[in-house]
């Protein structure tokens, strides 16, 4: 990346949010490590500072719009204007439609949705001053439904629509957005699934590389080489895609 630019990725303490950190951070980005978890976003910075980068560790819920505007003044202050977005922060609260309660379903839109939304537009403010933006909004194969995930399937087919629209409504000023939809990655998520459903985690990721077509699961930096692809000054061209990064075609 020619130009040094700031970024914010959220729940960027751990898994695909800090391996996507990492990456931005290694492509010259300062790099700001949004999480609900100040202890984990620090470690998460002290690594990227140790290896080199810019980085900085902001504590915020980002479902909550008071939170979200301070913690976007707090990167614009301290790093400069952002204008790279990870809307990546997100949470399960797997179950079957029948068992599962009005709370499981407003924490994961609260999450997924409603704090996609309030990052965008906190953001994007300094993405039209700048008149050059990007955006990248982390989807899920589940989009397309999975079983137990009537919530989190329907917030992540969300996101494509809230993705598309915004490289409608922003790209007139110099600002792209992108959705990508990972297939299983090996991360806290996956594990906390195969700890559900009782199952071993070596043998729910073997179960798993099975199914998939390159013959193994994916790792965080799968997606964060994508991001990385997506955020870069060359990719002006590319709006309004979904990615699916899942080792094979999906249906
Ligand atoms: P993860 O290891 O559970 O990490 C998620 C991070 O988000 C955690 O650090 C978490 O903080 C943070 N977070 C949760 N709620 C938040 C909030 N309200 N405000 C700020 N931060 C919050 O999950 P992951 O596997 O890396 O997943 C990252 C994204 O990829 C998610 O959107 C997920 O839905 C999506 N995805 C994952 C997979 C997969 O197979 N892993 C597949 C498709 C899509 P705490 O630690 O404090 O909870």
């Amino acid at each position: 990346m020619s130009v040094a630019r700031v970024g914010i990725v959220t729940g960027a303490a751990r898994g695909i949010g800090a391996a996507t950190a990492h990456r931005l951070a290694s492509d010259r980005v300062a790099v700001a490590v949004v999480d609900l978890d100040e202890q984990a976003a620090k470690a998460t910075v002290d690594a990227i500072a140790a290896a080199g980068g810019r980085a900085l560790a902001v504590q915020a819920d980002i479902s909550d719009a008071a939170q979200v505007e301070a913690a976007v003044a707090r990167v614009a202050e301290e790093l400069g204007a952002p204008t790279i977005l990870v809307n990546n922060a997100g949470i399960t609260r797997d179950n079957l439609l029948f068992k599962m309660t009005e709370s499981d379903w407003d924490q994961v839109m609260g999450v997924h949705l409603k704090g996609a939304f309030l990052m965008t537009k906190a953001v994007q403010k300094h993405m039209v001053d700048q008149q050059w933006g990007r955006v990248v909004n982390i989807s899920s194969i589940a989009a397309l439904g999975n079983r137990g995930q009537a919530n989190y399937s329907t917030a992540k087919a969300g996101l494509q629509g809230f993705t598309k629209t915004l490289a409608i409504e922003l790209g007139k000023f110099g600002v792209t957005a992108n959705c990508i939809a990972p297939g299983f990655i090996a991360s806290e998520m996956t594990k906390s699934t195969a700890e559900r459903l009782g199952v071993d985690w070596e043998k729910f990721v073997a179960a798993n590389a099975k199914q998939t077509p390159v013959q193994r699961v994916g790792e965080p930096d799968d997606i964060a080489n994508a991001v990385s692809f997506l955020v870069a000054e060359a990719s002006g061209f590319v709006s309004g895609q979904v990615l699916y990064v899942a080792g094979g075609p999906v249906s």
